[in-house]
């Protein structure tokens, strides 16, 4: 018999006889891992270590030697997560010597940290005299072990009230960037973390196989589902792209069938553990490995490894993906779409921190919307955290500076600085309340119309909430995203109509689908693209699709049945896509009885080109808004998706504010209305600077309308617009004009 499967057997028994186990299961591991010592510390309060069994040190120092977290080895371990393994500890820089222990003759040392649910209860140790490197097997083994002896702890620890354990390891602070405003303090919730199983141990070995067997049979059956519905949308494209699409599901489906890590679930499960905690032992591990693991390819590898574990689980009934989340809970992510966001919005989340993702993907722009803040760009913090580690999420924007803050297990100070912060804001926000009611206006009585973007039924309410005075933007395509479909004529008639009665007299901009670039349905990337943000995407799609485009137009005629319907196109390059697509809208108008008592066709302004066509476009459209985020992205050849390049470019800048100001003269001189609706206009330094250069429609979302009119409120605009002229003409070949208009809004009083 193995040694873990004869361990774990009489681990097994003892636990069923009931007796006291901390003593005999020291002696067990001694025995079976043929060392002198073996010695279990258990977290007290205080963050003190307290040997509370021992096999070979003396034994009258059990309930009297006590180390600090990050004191000793153990301490070391405890503090770390991380298991040492030293042939020489008493040489070691972190060694603490304790005389009544009797430790002095033996030099190697294996400390494995007692882990449950992200915070550590103990520390699990072997000694031997001579001076070894322990081996895998046998680090496994100890680990596997520690797996145990946390349910123990923990059953005790609950006895005497020690309480909940260690939370993780020291503070550590990851800066990133900030996507949507705002602070939060809760536990962290990790993606896709492989939760602790309830039942450790299988008493009939042979059965438990027949389980996991099974799961792993339905758990590649479901991959072969998976991979088969995203594989015909692939076919639809020949050559390199589809057979590229193939190469990364059959890899996937690959390891998936590797029968490395399932060989060695299967020999956990053999070993005596229930299927459940085999798997959870072996994904543990994997993630042990990952953190080591420098090569970016294999480290992908190893997280599809741990992806498939949780859907092992899964498989095994034991995954709950679905329960909510515990109050104020942060989400870690490697990187989300925006239709896990609303998974995830809708399980309570109060925050979302992710490796990757910049403030203008549209993940992000749905946590502004939903009022969630979070943060991209927080590299590492995924390898760092545990569920359960208390964070504090910082991602207040000072004077448009987009630098977050995540804290992960901040420092007690720390914390209630952040607390404070965080009832003041309730305190200033419940100040801005009083605004609502009020018109939106400068201080010297210029009026502005803040309107709201939204995207979903759920943000209806936020109409009367912030008193916006419309939607200036509504996105059609993040409801489809949000069900992972797109919806038939009358479904989406269904939602159109609700967005219209919601708004009663107020004006609603319905925009067509802007589906591709990072906005993909399941099964619907077209193909392989070198650059998807300019690839097949957006109004490019709606004209070589022409029924899907029409469907759509179809059903915002339906649903405005015979009141007043705006709709404008996404992403027009030329004056020719424009009439194209208003040549659609005109065709199905044509059918669609009661007509809308007025039709009102614009178009956004995302691509540059557009600029050097006014003339003729301004006298096609009956209005034109801006949206910033797409225009800067082509404007300055920035990816709008990339950290890296997040801040980088700056819509306060000479190019960016000479093109508004010269489509506000140019729509002026047409008499075409122009408004804003890319996220630039949610910023209160930006929406006053775009104010400064006539545009008084701007639309943004809900968390934003209250600070801006706060804002404006205040705002003298006769002279910030000469400050604003003159600031232009001295820029001087300046990359940005922030400063000197931060310095001027701060000098005025007003609270950017
Ligand atoms: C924009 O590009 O500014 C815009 C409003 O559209 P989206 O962010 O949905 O691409
Ligand atoms: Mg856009």
């Amino acid at each position: 018999m193995s040694t873990p499967r004869r361990l774990l057997a009489r681990l097994r028994d003892l636990m069923a006889r009931g007796e006291a186990p901390l003593p005999q299961l020291a002696r067990l591991v001694a025995a079976e891992l043929v060392s002198e010592v073996c010695s279990i510390y258990a977290l007290k309060p205080g963050d003190i270590l307290e040997l509370a069994a021992t096999e070979g040190l003396h034994a009258d120092a059990v309930g009297r030697t006590r180390l600090r977290v990050g004191e000793g080895i153990v301490g070391l371990a405890a503090a770390t997560g991380n298991a040492l393994n030293l042939p020489d500890a008493q040489n070691h820089p972190a060694f603490a010597y304790r005389p009544e222990t009797g430790e002095e003759p033996f030099a190697s040392m294996l400390a494995v940290p007692v882990r449950r649910a992200g915070r550590t209860l103990g520390v699990l140790t072997v000694q031997n005299r001579t001076p070894r490197h322990y081996d895998a097997d046998e680090v496994d083994v100890l680990e596997t072990v520690a797996m145990l002896l946390a349910e123990l702890l923990a059953a005790a620890g609950a006895e005497d009230g020690a309480g909940e354990g260690l939370a993780g390891t020291l503070p550590r602070r990851f800066p990133g960037s900030v996507l949507a405003p705002g602070l939060a303090i809760g536990p962290v919730v990790v993606h896709g973390t492989v939760h602790a199983p309830r039942r450790l141990l299988a008493d009939d070995p042979v059965a438990e196989l027949g389980r996991l067997n099974h799961a792993v049979d339905a758990m590649q059956h479901g991959l072969d589902e998976l991979i088969a519905a995203g594989l015909p949308a692939a076919e639809t494209h020949d050559g390199p792209a589809a057979a590229e699409s193939r190469e990364i599901l059959d890899a996937y489906r690959l390891v998936a069938a590797d029968s490395g890590w399932l060989r060695r679930v299967a020999d956990a499960v053999r070993g005596g553990l229930s299927a459940e905690a085999a798997v959870h032992r072996v994904a543990a591990d994997l993630r042990d490995r990952m953190r080591r693991v420098v090569d970016p390819y294999l480290r992908e590898r190893l997280a599809d490894l741990e992806d498939l574990a949780g859907r092992l689980l899964a498989a095994l009934g034991g995954d709950g993906e679905a329960a909510p989340v515990a109050p104020g809970a942060i989400l870690l992510a490697r990187r989300l779409g925006p239709a896990e966001l609303l998974d995830w919005h809708a399980r309570g989340i109060a925050g979302v921190v992710a490796e990757e993702g910049s403030p203008s993907s549209h993940a992000a722009i749905l946590a502004r919307a939903l009022g969630i803040p979070a943060i991209g760009g927080a590299r590492g913090i995924m390898e760092s955290a545990e569920d359960g580690d208390e964070a504090i999420l910082d991602a207040e924007e000072a004077a448009g500076a987009s630098h977050g803050l995540v804290i992960l297990r901040p420092e007690h100070d720390v914390k209630q600085v952040y607390q404070r912060v965080i009832e003041e804001h309730s305190a200033r926000q419940a100040g801005w309340a009083a605004l609502r009611d009020r018109p939106a206006e400068t201080r010297d009585g210029t009026k502005v119309r803040l309107m709201l973007n939204v995207g979903l039924a759920l943000e209806l309410t936020q109409l009367d909430a912030t008193g916006a005075e419309g939607i200036g933007l509504f996105r059609t395509e993040i409801a489809m995203l949000a069900r992972g479909a797109i919806a038939d004529v009358p479904q989406q008639a269904a939602v159109y109509a609700r967005v219209l009665d919601a708004a009663g007299d107020r004006p609603v901009l319905f925009r067509t689908l802007d589906l591709g670039g990072d906005k993909l349905l399941p099964g619907t990337r077209p193909g392989y693209e070198e650059n998807p943000a300019m690839g097949w995407r957006s109004l490019r799609i709606g004209l070589d699709r022409p029924a899907l485009l029409r469907r759509q137009l179809r059903a915002l005629l339906l649903a405005a049945g015979g009141r007043k319907l705006s709709v404008m196109f996404p992403m027009v390059a030329t004056v020719a896509e424009f009439r194209a697509a208003r040549a659609l809208l005109l065709a199905e108008a044509v059918r669609v009885r009661p007509a809308p008592e007025r039709l009102e066709i614009g178009t956004m302004l995302e691509v540059p080109a557009l600029m050097w066509q006014l003339p003729e476009l301004l006298r096609d459209v009956d209005f034109v808004s801006v949206g910033t985020n797409d225009l800067l992205q082509f404007l300055f050849a920035a990816d709008r998706g990339t950290p890296a390049l997040a801040g980088r470019y700056d819509l306060l800048s000479p190019p960016v504010l000479d093109l508004l100001d010269e489509l506000v003269v140019r729509a002026a001189e047409a008499s075409v209305p122009v408004s804003v609706c890319g996220d630039a206009a949610s910023r209160p330094l930006e929406a006053m600077t775009m104010v400064g250069l006539g545009l008084t429609t701007l639309s943004m979302p809900a968390s934003a309308i209250l600070p801006v009119k706060a804002l404006l409120s205040g705002l003298d605009l006769p002279a910030f617009r000469q400050v604003l002229a003159a600031v232009r003409r001295t820029a001087g070949g300046a990359a940005s004009v922030r400063e000197p208009i931060v310095s001027w809004a701060r000098e005025h009083g007003l609270p950017v």
